[in-house]
């Protein structure tokens, strides 16, 4: 498709860009666009009129607030790796920023698009969902918040509707002795997009896990919570024995397709490997941060 051909929007505020969404039911949204121009140029999505997001301040920006981060739908990957908040509090979602694409498409992804776009393989909503995080969805009249686990549908499908924006990410401030891991595996070290990634969240009480979250990405239709996994870890004490019996059960729960970067087999034998290197990876976390607090 002719790119000169579109009608480009390019709204200052979210009011404006609301009002003009109102008109142009069929506009895209456009954040980085380095999912979006590529589907346009490759045919597989059409557009009269584009709506772009880059020029909205309230979009912007990582704040902390009491019990929780903000993070705005148009903050890039780059922004997220050098932010002292995300870094502080959830290191994993820096890594995974880290492991998307190259510095170039790093610095013009958002946090935004990368959810939107709802490809099973998108590297931050794993470790979003591991964190129990929310977005908040707007529209000309009213917004709502949604934890992110409810938010994708099916491959490129979300609960967001026509007219609505998702504006902002709330992540909460993880609870004391809680450590959260993001692993992937990727065809080639930069620009690829995970075979198979798995981030995992475990906090201790009395030395036993309390609460576990094992997510799996690129091995499902949407992020998967291995809900099974998760549960088999509750009231144990952490060793290896117990992950690789978790990791096991996660391999159980993907539901994995073969395609151009992986049959479903390599896939399935990815989880264990990635499940067990991410468990192992949080809890020397909740080590780390329970010597910093003594
Ligand atoms: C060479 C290359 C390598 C890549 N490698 C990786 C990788 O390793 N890992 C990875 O996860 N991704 C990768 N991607 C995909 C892409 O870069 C990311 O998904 C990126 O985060 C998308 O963000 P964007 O701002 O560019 O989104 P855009 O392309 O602008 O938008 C993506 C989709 O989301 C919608 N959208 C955007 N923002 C909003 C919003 N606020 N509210 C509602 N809808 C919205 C758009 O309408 C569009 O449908 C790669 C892409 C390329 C081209």
């Amino acid at each position: 498709m002719n790119l000169s051909r579109i009608k480009f929007h390019s709204p200052q505020t979210l009011a404006e860009a609301f009002k003009l969404l109102e008109k142009l039911r069929e506009a895209r949204i456009l954040a980085g666009g380095t999912d979006l121009l590529v589907d346009i140029k490759q045919g597989l999505v059409k557009a009269e009129d584009i709506l772009s997001l880059l020029k909205i301040k309230e979009l912007r920006g990582i704040e902390r607030e009491e019990n929780r981060i903000k993070i705005g739908a148009i903050v890039t990957a780059q922004e997220i790796i050098s932010d002292p908040y995300v870094n502080q509090f959830i290191p994993a979602l820096a890594d995974a920023a880290n492991s998307m694409a190259s510095p170039q498409i790093r610095s013009m992804a958002t946090i935004g698009g990368n959810i939107s776009s709802a490809v099973p393989s998108a590297d931050l909503p794993p470790t979003l969902i591991a964190a129990e995080s929310k977005v908040e969805l707007q529209c000309s009249e009213s917004s709502r918040q949604v934890s992110l686990s409810d938010f994708f549908q099916a491959p490129r499908e979300t609960i967001c509707n026509k007219g609505e924006l998702l504006t902002s990410i709330f992540i909460p401030l993880p609870p004391p002795r809680t450590g959260i891991a993001y692993e992937k595996f990727s065809l080639r070290e930069a620009n690829s997009l995970a075979v198979a990634a798995v981030s995992s969240r475990i906090t201790l009480e009395d030395r036993k896990i309390e609460k576990a979250l094992i997510v799996l990405g690129a091995v499902a239709p949407t992020p998967l919570i291995a809900l099974k996994a998760s549960e088999s870890l509750l009231g144990r004490e952490p060793s290896d024995g117990l992950f690789k019996k978790a990791s096991l059960v996660a391999k159980e729960e993907g539901e994995p397709i073969s395609d151009v970067r992986g049959s479903a087999w390599h896939r399935k034998e990815l989880i264990q490997i990635l499940t067990q290197r991410s468990l192992t990876k949080a809890l020397k976390q909740t080590q780390e941060k329970s010597r910093e607090d003594t």
